[in-house]
């Protein structure tokens, strides 16, 4: 066992991992896999969950315990070896999963087992977990006879490269794009270190002024503070046309209108392979929202009552801009200035004051404080050992116990930005709850699980000699309690079984309720006055400053609602009941849906489709809502805590029903279900609406 990549006895030994050790780790894995296959797809016995599942259950564990050690490293101790080294095996276990998903030996055998006596016996999480696997290996096209399967292959195929080319020509519509500005006067109001940087860019290429670009670090900026009209409105119809006849030689494929229509029309005619009506039916059958129909209800339920507000919003900001800034009428361009004007006329204060308040150490007391009565658990710091090894000096590393003194995870924290680090915050798996059998002594023991919590918050700093702790912005201590949130998820499961412990199967549209109930507690008193100490005279955060991040939160949250629907909206409906072949035009869709939820209608011009990005080359085709249907398990999930005004929202009893209900089941039963049985009764909008500030409805 000299390679540590192949010890799966403890935690991964960080420290005596090299890069010469990876290759030789995923060949002879990917070889165990690959035998191992081979032996129980052809095997003669019957299949079983001790003969067939499980073997194969536990060599894929020992592949992506290694591969999540490396994907890992990657990630946060990036080196141009180890990338190199990455990026050469990562098509090597991509091409494994994919031969996997295709196989119709064991597709078969786990028809078979789905059919045979033992199923009945199985534990609901294992019967789950089959039954997982078959609608997987469906909508895989496993399932389709031999001649259409070339086809099915073909599509995949043909959308994989459609999207790969959506994207391409947005990032070079993006890249194309750059406005030279010469005139001071025509930059006033833009913050000093956006035109520091708009400056070097045009020194780059041996001009002088002010180079903007469509990037978001330079677009944003801009829009928010130009006070310059018409710089604003050049901008943004750049932005808006990106990828579009507007700005792609006519005839090219540069148009991503072009690549929409047969993207949609390849999803179509993959959905019916499948035997459903439309491609929304194929996006839903892994989610937790039962039906298209279902999901439209839902967005347009949400659009009634929050349109009002966004109205209101529109109107605040229309009689600000007539009486304070001189604009009459409110064009698309002006909407991000006069928001910001109107934000810091109405709220006065600056991240920069927040920020003193809230010191890592007190920051992170404060959080496991919670969790700890919360949930009954105890978290502990553990030095780092032979035994804990962690990949930086900055990374810590804690246990967590349950009542009775019993380990029952472990997580290594990762806070600081580094020049080797990915950008970003994130969860991810390290070991995974289960339950190991040993067959020969009969006995079984629980593999605890391990969890990585990476952000990219600012480093102490050195200031006069004297080492200050970090700090963090309010947003930051969110995004904190949001990873922490997905971290307990995987921590506190109780199932024993790898394919559905902590975030395994739970469905996209629900996995971040418990990373957004994590959210709201960044946003009670109580809460946060704990874990507040102001950097320089100790003292917790005033109630007053407290009351101005409260009421900024609600600022303009009916606009950005109604935004949110109404790309939801479109998102579904072009999947479900717009018709490629058809008369309408993507954009008259965009219209229709436009005209019935927007409170600002963009210009004719406005070609939002070509640089959705999301649906067409992401993840999230019939997908987008799934953003405001987890926020509406989070918020009322989380009002279970509000209502028990007695104890404050800090409550144990309500904590442990939560605990068991949804963090320890994971996905071993529906997600609806685990609702159900926490809330006692299915989700309702009120308290996303009350925690959007729009209660009185
Ligand atoms: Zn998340």
């Amino acid at each position: 066992m000299s390679n540590p990549l192949l010890d799966f006895s403890g935690l991964p030994r960080f420290v005596e991992i090299t890069n010469e050790h990876i290759a030789p780790a995923i060949e002879a894995l990917l070889e165990e896999n690959r035998a191992l296959i081979e032996k129980v797809r052809t095997d003669v016995q019957a299949p079983t969950w001790q003969n067939f599942v499980q073997p194969m259950v536990d060599a894929s564990e020992r592949l992506s315990r290694a591969w999540g050690q490396v994907s890992h490293l990657n990630a946060v101790m990036n080196t141009p070896q180890l990338r190199e080294i990455y990026n050469a095996n990562l098509p090597l276990i991509t091409q494994f999963y994919a031969e996997l998903s295709q196989d119709v030996l064991l597709f078969e055998r786990f028809k078979q087992l789905r059919k045979s006596s033992e199923f009945s016996h199985l534990t609901s999480a294992r019967k789950k977990i089959i039954e997982n696997e078959l609608r997987d290996f469906r909508l895989g096209g496993a399932e389709l006879p031999s001649e259409k399967k070339q086809r099915f292959l073909q599509i995949q195929k043909e959308l994989s490269n459609l999207s790969s080319k959506f994207n391409d020509n947005l990032l070079d519509a993006t890249n194309a794009y750059e406005l030279l500005i010469e005139d001071v006067k025509t930059v006033v109001g833009i913050p000093a270190d956006v035109l520091q940087t708009a400056k070097e860019l045009a020194a780059a290429d041996s001009k002088v002024g002010w180079k903007f670009t469509l990037h978001m670090p330079s677009y944003l900026p801009v829009m928010q503070y130009a006070d310059d009209r018409n710089l604003r409105e050049k901008m943004y119809r750049a932005n808006a046309t990106r990828a579009s006849e507007f700005d792609s030689p006519a005839g090219s494929d540069k148009d991503n209108m072009l690549l929409i229509k047969e993207i949609l029309k390849l999803r179509q005619e993959e959905a019916q392979m499948l035997g459903y009506e439309n491609y929304a039916e194929v996006s839903l059958a892994t989610k937790m929202a039962a039906s298209p129909q279902q999901v439209l209800d839902f967005l347009r339920e949400l659009g009634t009552k929050a349109k009002q507000y966004a109205e209101r919003d529109l109107q605040a900001l229309k009689q600000f801009a007539a009486e304070k800034l001189n604009l009459p009428k409110i064009e698309a361009w002006d909407v991000a200035y006069v928001s910001e004007k109107l934000r810091e006329e109405r709220y006065n204060f600056s991240d920069q004051e927040v920020k003193q308040y809230f010191q890592e150490d007190k920051v992170l007391s404060g959080m496991f404080g919670l969790v700890e009565k919360l949930y009954g658990i105890q978290i502990r710091p553990v030095l780092a050992s032979r035994e804990v090894q962690c990949w930086h000096p900055d990374v810590k590393f804690f246990d967590i116990l349950d009542v009775s003194g019993q380990l029952i995870g472990q997580f290594y924290l990762d806070l600081y930005a580094r020049a080797t680090k990915r950008g970003g915050a994130w969860m991810d798996e390290a070991v995974t709850r289960r339950r190991i059998d040993d067959q020969q002594t009969e006995k079984h023991k629980i593999q605890v699980p391990v969890a990585y919590l990476t952000c990219n918050f600012s480093a102490p700093v050195t200031i006069n000699g004297q080492l200050r702790p970090a700090l963090f912005t309010h947003n930051e201590v969110i995004v904190l309690f949001h990873e922490f949130g997905h971290g307990l998820h995987h921590l506190l499961t109780r199932v024993e079984d790898l394919g559905v412990s902590g975030i395994n199967g739970v469905e996209w549209d629900a996995v971040e309720l418990p990373s957004q109930f994590m959210e709201n507690f960044c946003w009670e008193w109580d809460v946060v006055s704990e874990m507040t100490c102001h950097i320089d005279t100790g003292e917790s955060i005033p109630r007053v400053l407290f009351d101005n991040m409260l009421k900024a939160r609600d600022f303009q949250n009916g606009l950005q609602m109604m935004r949110q629907i109404e790309f939801a909206l479109f998102d579904m409906h072009v999947h479900f009941d717009y018709k490629p072949d058809g008369n309408k035009t993507v954009l008259q869709l965009m219209d229709e849906i436009r005209n019935e939820v927007a409170v600002i209608i963009p210009p004719d011009f406005n070609r939002f489709p070509n640089s959705f990005a999301h649906i067409f080359a992401g993840g999230y085709a019939a997908g987008y809502y799934s953003y405001k249907w987890a926020e509406v398990l989070s918020a009322d999930a989380y009002s279970a805590f509000e209502e028990v005004a007695s104890t404050g929202v800090v409550n144990a009893v309500t904590g442990s029903h939560f605990l068991e209900e949804i963090l320890a089941v994971g996905g071993s039963r529906p997600a609806l279900e685990s609702f159900i049985a926490f809330r006692g009764r299915e989700p309702e909008l009120d308290a996303l609406l009350r925690h959007n500030g729009m209660g009185m409805v």
